[in-house]
Parts: C-alpha cells; sequence; structure tokens
C-alpha cells in the first residue's frame, strides 16, 4: 500500500499544488424530455423540448470538488459508446483526471431518462448499465497507486467498490454519501471503513432504523442510533447542515449547525452533490472539518440558484 498522504497532497502533474481529491462513483447522461403530462401505458405524445446534459451522483460530486478548486481523479465506469463520451464531457471540461476511468464492453454507459410534464410532476428512468459493473479490483488497484488524503464515493456503484474505498486506509479522509440509500443488508457493516458520513435526513433516518427526523434533537438520536466511530455531518435541505464531530458515541453533544445564506432556490437537484464536492475539496486543502462544512453550505445553497445539477466551470464562482 501506498503510504498515507497528508492533507494538501497534490495528485502529479495536473494537480500542481492544488489540493487532490479522488472520487469513485457514478457517471450518467441525463435526457431531459419536456411534456404537458406525463403518459399513461400506451399513449404517444409530443415533447416540448428534449435536453441532454452529464449526470450521476460520482460525476457531479467530482464537478463540485473541481469547482472549489481540487485536481480531482475520478474513477468510474463507461460503456464503449458515444453516451459515455457525451456523459465525461463535464468532466473534461474541469480537466478532470479520467485515467482511470474503465471502459465497459459489454454493458451501455449510465443513462438516466427524465420527464417533466407541465405541471412539475416529473418520472425518472435510470439505466445504471456500466456503473454496476465498475470492477472492484480495478478500483482498488487504483486506489493504492495513488492515494490520499481524501476519497469520496456514494451508491450508484456496487457494494464490492464500497468495500475497496472502506479498505483503503492509505486516504485519511474516506467519505461515504449514502444515496440513492439501499436497504441491502450488506451495507451497514461497510460503513465502519469510512471516517466521515454525509446523510441527508431520509438516508440518517434508514440507516438508523428510525422514523425520519425533523428536529435537531431527533437527528441527533438518529445519530445516535447509527453507532458510527467517525464524523457525521447531516444535510438538512434548507434549513442548512448539522455537524456531530467523531467521538459522542451512543450520546453525541448538541451537533454544531450552519445556515445557508439566504438564497432563491430554483433547482435544488444535485445540491447535495455540490455539498459533498465542496466538502471534499475544502478537507484535502486545510483539513478543518467545520471549515470545510461553512464552506459546503454556502457552495450547495448557491448552487440552487443554478438551473442544473452537474456545475460547469463558469459556475466556479459559486464553490469559492
Ligand atoms: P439532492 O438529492 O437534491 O442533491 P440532498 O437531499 O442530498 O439533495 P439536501 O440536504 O436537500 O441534500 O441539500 C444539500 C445542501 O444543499 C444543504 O445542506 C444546503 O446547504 C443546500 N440546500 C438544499 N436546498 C436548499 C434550499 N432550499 N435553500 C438553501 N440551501 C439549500
Amino acid at each position: 500500500m501506498t503510504e498515507p498522504a497528508s492533507p494538501g497532497d497534490a495528485v502529479g502533474p495536473r494537480g500542481g499544488d492544488r489540493p487532490a481529491v479522488a472520487v469513485v462513483g457514478s457517471v450518467n447522461l441525463d435526457t431531459t424530455v419536456r411534456v404537458p403530462h406525463i403518459p399513461t401505458a400506451g399513449e404517444t405524445i409530443l415533447a416540448s423540448d428534449t435536453a441532454s446534459s452529464p449526470g450521476g451522483k460520482g460525476a457531479n460530486q467530482a464537478a463540485a470538488a473541481a469547482a472549489a478548486g481540487a485536481a480531482v481523479r475520478f474513477i468510474g465506469a463507461i460503456g464503449a459508446d458515444a453516451v459515455g463520451e457525451a456523459a465525461v464531457a463535464g468532466l473534461r471540461a474541469f480537466d478532470v483526471d479520467l485515467s482511470e476511468l474503465q471502459t465497459v464492453a459489454h454493458a451501455p454507459s449510465g443513462a438516466a431518462t427524465v420527464v417533466v410534464a407541465d405541471d412539475a410532476e416529473n418520472l425518472i428512468i435510470v439505466t445504471s448499465g456500466a456503473n454496476d459493473h465498475l470492477d472492484p479490483d480495478l478500483v482498488a488497484a487504483a486506489l493504492d497507486r495513488r492515494a490520499g488524503p481524501v476519497l469520496l464515493t456514494q451508491l450508484e456503484t456496487p457494494l464490492a467498490v464500497l468495500a475497496e474505498c472502506g479498505r483503503a486506509r492509505a486516504f485519511a479522509w474516506r467519505i461515504l454519501n449514502p444515496a440513492p440509500i439501499s436497504a441491502d443488508p450488506g451495507l451497514r457493516p461497510l460503513l465502519a471503513g469510512f471516517t466521515l458520513l454525509v446523510p441527508n435526513r431520509t438516508e440518517l433516518a434508514q440507516l438508523a432504523g428510525l422514523p425520519v427526523p425533523r428536529t435537531i434533537a431527533e437527528v441527533s438520536a438518529c445519530v445516535a442510533a447509527l453507532g458510527f466511530d467517525g464524523d457525521v455531518v447531516v444535510t438538512l435541505g434548507a434549513d442548512g447542515a448539522a455537524l456531530y464531530p467523531a467521538g459522542g458515541g451512543a450520546a453525541p453533544e448538541a451537533p454544531r449547525t450552519f445556515a445557508p445564506p439566504p438564497v432563491r432556490a430554483i433547482d435544488t437537484t444535485g445540491a447535495g452533490d455540490v455539498f459533498c464536492g465542496t466538502l471534499a475539496s475544502g478537507l484535502a486543502a486545510h483539513g478543518d472539518l467545520e471549515r470545510a462544512v461553512a464552506d459546503a453550505v454556502e457552495a450547495s445553497a448557491r448552487s440552487t440558484e443554478l438551473p442544473r445539477a452537474q456545475l460547469v466551470p463558469g459556475d466556479a464562482a459559486v464553490a469559492r
């Protein structure tokens, strides 16, 4: 294994002296179709607009970390098709290191079709495709080759990949955003491999086996029920975030809470991804968790004023 890197280590040629973040996760091409109403079975309707944009939680978080100033490398999988190339175009625009992107011959690239009706009702169909075939052995080898200081992952790739991320002890910060939350019993034991958990309220509730918390006292009760040894940061939508430092155990102290700045939110899709990417970038830059959470709340709140889930280079000011 590579020696643990210290906060601030760079990732090589692309990194310069920028803080290094490795993101392991999904990449999709999202196609959004606007229709007068959600069609019923057998119905054919005309769309008023169709637009494609890069997505997937892993790629969204990688773009946000890059927007916040990190030198990011992305470890994920696409199919051998044009959809995959379009899906990673957003990461190329940020000069994210894609040298460890896997190309899967036997599965299509991940794709999501988002059908949005005039009344804002929506329907989403996801083809996980290549994301389900991300090879855990290749991920482990990639993490072993160049480590530290921050590794960030989510739950849109196989649990065997998650297990490898938890084993990558040369990364001082191993961050798990448990989204989308899974009821797979194999998930719970893997949490112990991570140093920092970043759930939203719903994800926290499911992991804790309790109802979705509404008050901070209920959030604290869920965190206590988790029995997680590391740090926990709970995102609270328009209420910002709550930080529970490691060591609180079954009786965590009142959390440090962070309120977002006033914003005119027009699209909250992907706000959680901007939060996680910015947090990872901050930890790689200075290792101060409170400061990184404050910056993540600020950036994610500002991102709700943008009509897209994945940041683009012109949005970098959002995250600084
Ligand atoms: P998503 O699934 O939409 O990406 P999420 O459910 O993972 O989001 P949230 O807790 O809803 O995560 O939001 C993440 C962060 O984004 C919050 O911690 C907050 O800083 C910011 N945020 C989200 N919604 C709002 C809002 N309406 N106003 C201000 N900030 C917001």
